[in-house]
Order: structure tokens, then sequence, then C-alpha cells
């Protein structure tokens, strides 16, 4: 597999192409505005410019690892070429089906699919194309440059061949591929989601703020950001996105979304990428904020 079209130019997906690109893949990079891949690309160079800096990477090699991804707005011209696709587009399930039912027309008959999708079944996106046993997950961590681990998920038609495809180019990117089963939220989101609803809970119920939930975390727990600053991370909209899904999956009430966190996501606030969440970014600092005004605390 050397020519890889990438979905979706946002958080996941820039890092996807720049991951790709950076161990010498060809990568298009394909979104619906000529904006959101300018933003997409303008992200990969500072990406790269801090690797620079650091030292990993040698400014020709920046160059280099760039000259490798090209952008497109042109589905079909975008993913003609591509060995696989990885679909890192908005986590909604009909956007997904409708993607995936234009890609099994545009895609080489041959091409794997992969989706990065946190939560929705890789099982019910293969049922829209005629081969399921090219379609499988791909979830890739954030950032994905630096991130280790890529979730690997065998929907019910995955075949093996795919598989472990897929699990032999991981390795190759200098991932560590892990492999599960299809169901709700994965193993990944299934554990992480639960986790920062409860954070958000605690904090709507007035237990604590902000900053006091994140330190206990951090500090008694070890992790290395709080729950609170790790939505603001992902995304409240993609967090919201991932609990809605374990919830209808599993008919579950104790995976509803906390109503601060569907108010904040109603009201913009999705964290970093809206330059507000439970913290402000706006000054170059993060700020704990507005979610304390809208919980009981
Ligand atoms: P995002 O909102 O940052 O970016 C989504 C991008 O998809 C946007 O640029 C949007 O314009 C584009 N898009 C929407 N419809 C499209 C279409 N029809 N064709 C092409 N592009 C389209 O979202 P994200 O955080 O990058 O999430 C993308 C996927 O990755 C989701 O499935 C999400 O669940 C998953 N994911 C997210 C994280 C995270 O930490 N944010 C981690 C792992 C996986």
């Amino acid at each position: 597999m050397k020519n890889i079209a990438v979905i979706g130019s946002g958080t996941m997906g820039n890092g996807i192409a720049h991951t790709f690109a950076q161990f010498g893949y060809k990568v298009v990079l394909i979104d619906i505005t000529e904006e959101a891949l300018t933003i997409g690309l303008a992200t990969i160079a500072k990406n790269l410019d801090r690797q620079v800096s650091k030292g990993t990477i040698t400014e020709k090699q920046k160059k280099e690892i760039l000259l490798n991804i090209c952008k497109s707005t042109h589905m079909e011209s975008g993913v003609a070429e591509a060995d696989l696709i990885v679909e890192a587009a908005t986590e909604n399930l009909q956007l997904k089906l409708q993607i995936f039912r234009e890609l099994e027309v545009f895609a080489k008959p041959n091409a794997i699919i992969a989706s990065n999708t946190s939560s929705i079944s890789i099982t019910q996106i293969a049922s829209v194309t005629s081969r399921g046993d090219k379609v499988i997950g791909m979830h890739f961590m954030n950032p994905v440059p630096i991130m280790k681990l890529v979730e690997v998920i065998r929907g019910y038609a995955t075949s093996d061949d795919t598989t472990s495809r897929i699990m032999e180019l991981s390795a190759n990117l200098g991932k560590v591929p892990v492999e599960v089963n299809d169901y709700p939220g994965f193993v990944a989101n299934r554990i992480l989601m639960p986790m920062i609803n409860e954070a958000i809970y605690t904090l709507f119920e007035g237990v604590a703020g902000v900053n006091e939930i994140d330190t206990v975390m951090k500090l008694g727990m070890a992790h290395p950001m709080g729950p609170l600053q790790l939505a603001d991370f992902i995304g409240l909209d993609v967090c919201l996105a991932i609990l809605n899904v374990l919830h209808d999956g599993f008919g579950n009430a104790k995976y509803a979304p906390c109503p601060l966190l569907v108010n904040m996501v109603m009201a913009g606030k999705k964290g970093i990428k809206s330059g507000e969440g439970f913290y402000n970014y706006s000054k170059g600092v993060k700020e704990a904020t507005v979610a304390a005004k809208f919980s009981k605390f």
C-alpha cells in the first residue's frame, strides 16, 4: 500500500496525513472546503516545525514530508488511486454511511477502506458497501504523530487478510496495533468516555471545580492530563457523539451524557478547537472557566 487517501482534515485527519507522509506514503487529504484543507495543512506544517525545533527531523525532511501530501475537495478524483482510504470525517453515523456509499463507487475495487471512528459500528458502516471484507476500523489516538496506539477494529465481515495488512501497516508507521472486536466504543472509548462523563457530572453536581477535578486525577492517578482537559483536547462534540453511541448501543442509562456536556456543545463550546470548553484558551494559556458558570458548583 503506497497511496493513501485521508477523508477529513480536522483534528485527526491532518495528524493521520502527517504520519503517513512522514513514513514515505503519498497522501491525498480530502475535505469539503478549501478552508478546512488550508487549516489542516497549516496544522501539519506547524507540527512539523515543532519536530524540527526538537531535532527529531531536519528542515529538509520537513519539506519532503509536505511534498508527500496533496489536497482535494473532490472525493472521486481524490480516492481514485488510493490503496487505502482512511475516513476521519465528523463523528456522525449518517455522514459516514454517505461517505462509504460514495467510496464504494469511487474507490479501486481492491482498496481497503478504514474508518477512524471513535465508536460507530464498523459492521454498520461496512453494510452500505459490497466489500465488507475490506472495511476495518483504524482508530488512531490524538495527537496522531505522537501517540503509539492504533486500535484495529474487526467488523463482522472484516477478513483475516485485511486485518493482518492493517496490523502490519500500523507497525510500519511506528505504532503498536491492538486488535479488538466491533462493539460500541470498542475498548478505548468504552472505558475512557464514562470516566470523562463522570468527571463532568462531578463538576455539574458541584462536588469540585474544573482545576480541582483535573488535579485530583493528574496527581492522584498519575494521568498526564485531567479528564476535563482531555475532553477539551478531544473535542466536546466528539465526546458527546461517542457517549450517544454508547448509550444507544448498550441501552444502558449509565452512558447518558451529562446535561452540562450537552449544554456546552449546544452553546458551541467544543474545547480547544472552538477556543473554549472547560478551559478558555483565548489568552494563549488555559484558564478554567465557563463550565463552572453552568454547573451548580
Ligand atoms: P473534526 O471535527 O476536527 O474534523 C472533522 C473534519 O471532517 C472536518 O474538517 C470536516 O469539514 C470534515 N468533513 C465533514 N464531512 C466531510 C465529508 N463529507 N468529506 C470530507 N470531509 C468531511 O473531527 P475529529 O476530531 O478529527 O474526528 C474525526 C474522526 O476521528 C471522528 O470519527 C472521531 O470520532 C475520530 N476520532 C477523534 C479523536 C479526537 O481526539 N478528536 C480521536 C480518535 C478518533
